[in-house]
């Protein structure tokens, strides 16, 4: 089974995420004989094996039912059990366009940690990129080796048991792209440089959750030529879609005009007022006509939640390009 094709059967052995809620879903491995439970019911492997991916599967005793949704990154995402920290999606599709990231480009990260990001990466890159994965920590690159067989990523991810901080990733002349989430990603980047491939640009990210390890990595990557250093907070602004009763201003203008002619004190704005938000400036009479037909749905939350860590990303400048020098500058100009 493979999270990067789709299959329209689902057969014994196969992954699927049985989806109760947005907020409540389970991945299972297909085995006949055996039951899937929750409060509403009983649901039967042997119902589920034979339908389509995407049905609607009722329980056995009526009172309940389930999607059965094919796996995707962005789905295990959601459900994969967490060994540690993990990359969300916001984050992941930011990280994945500014790395250039597409077929047959190869990768590395470190550290593999839960694998969020490297499903995401593998099915991005697929089928003829590569994705070299290392990880510190004995068990969750064996575990991290086990899902990716699983989930058809056998072929496109090399796990690699290994400190890279240490002993660095001992590639040479090889990737288009390096993501590093890890406690010190500074002690990383020297190798990293070495396994770019050395006729093109690359791009490397450092994912940090503060600002003085953000600081520690521009510092490293400036001092080992990279350029473009560029760090971005990645925030998530929900827009509430809410209908808005439709306002004609016109009347309360007209009326405004109607009581100055006839010398009454204005209460123009105070009529005007009462249908904006209290901080909403007031519209002049052409901004009224030109809105006349416009109806407002949508708004934003006051405040911006969801910071997970700072992105520093940054461009690999191969040996052999030459460097624009702005030849306005003298060169021993201390200015
Ligand atoms: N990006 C991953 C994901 O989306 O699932 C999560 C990575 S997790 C926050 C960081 C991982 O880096 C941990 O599993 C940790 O064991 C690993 N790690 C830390 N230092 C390392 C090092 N020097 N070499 C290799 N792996 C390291």
């Amino acid at each position: 089974m493979s999270f990067s094709g789709w299959k329209k059967y689902i057969e014994e052995g196969d992954l699927v995420i049985v989806y109760m809620t947005r907020e409540n879903m389970t991945p299972i491995f297909m085995k006949k004989g055996t039951v899937f439970q929750n409060r509403f019911g009983v649901y039967k492997h042997d119902d589920i094996i034979g339908k389509e991916y995407g049905s609607k599967l009722v329980s056995s005793n009526y009172r309940g039912f389930v999607y059965l949704l094919h796996p995707t990154p962005e789905l295990w995402t959601l459900v994969l059990p967490h060994r540690t920290q993990i990359l969300y999606i916001a984050d992941i599709s930011f990280i994945t366009t500014l790395l250039d990231m597409k077929p047959g480009v190869n990768v590395i990260e470190s550290g593999t940690g839960s694998g969020s990001f490297s499903h995401s990466i593998a099915r991005t890159i697929a089928p003829t990129g590569r994705l070299y994965s290392f990880e510190y920590h004995q068990d969750r690159a064996n575990l991290a080796q086990v899902e990716f067989n699983e989930h058809g990523f056998g072929d496109i991810i090399k796990m690699h048991h290994r400190d890279v901080c240490k002993d660095g990733f001992q590639m040479k002349d090889q990737v288009n792209a390096v993501f590093l989430d890890l406690p010190a990603p500074w002690d990383a980047v020297a190798s990293a440089k070495e396994a770019f491939k050395q006729d093109r640009t690359g791009k490397i990210c450092c994912f940090s959750p503060c600002i003085e390890q953000v600081a520690r990595s521009v510092a490293a990557l400036d001092e080992h030529g990279f350029i473009d250093i560029t760090m971005y907070e990645c925030l998530i602004r929900e827009h509430t879609v809410a209908p808005i009763q439709k306002v004609d201003f016109s009347v309360a203008i007209k009326d405004a005009q109607e009581r100055k002619a006839k010398g009454l004190p204005s209460v123009e704005s105070v009529a005007i007022k009462r249908k904006l938000g209290k901080d909403e400036p007031i519209p002049t009479a052409k901004e009224v006509e030109e809105a006349a037909n416009l109806m407002l749905v949508s708004r934003t939350m006051g405040e911006t939640r969801g910071h997970t860590s700072y992105l520093t990303f940054a461009t690999f400048l191969p040996p052999s390009a030459t460097r624009i020098v702005d030849e306005s500058v003298p060169e021993n100009d201390s200015n």
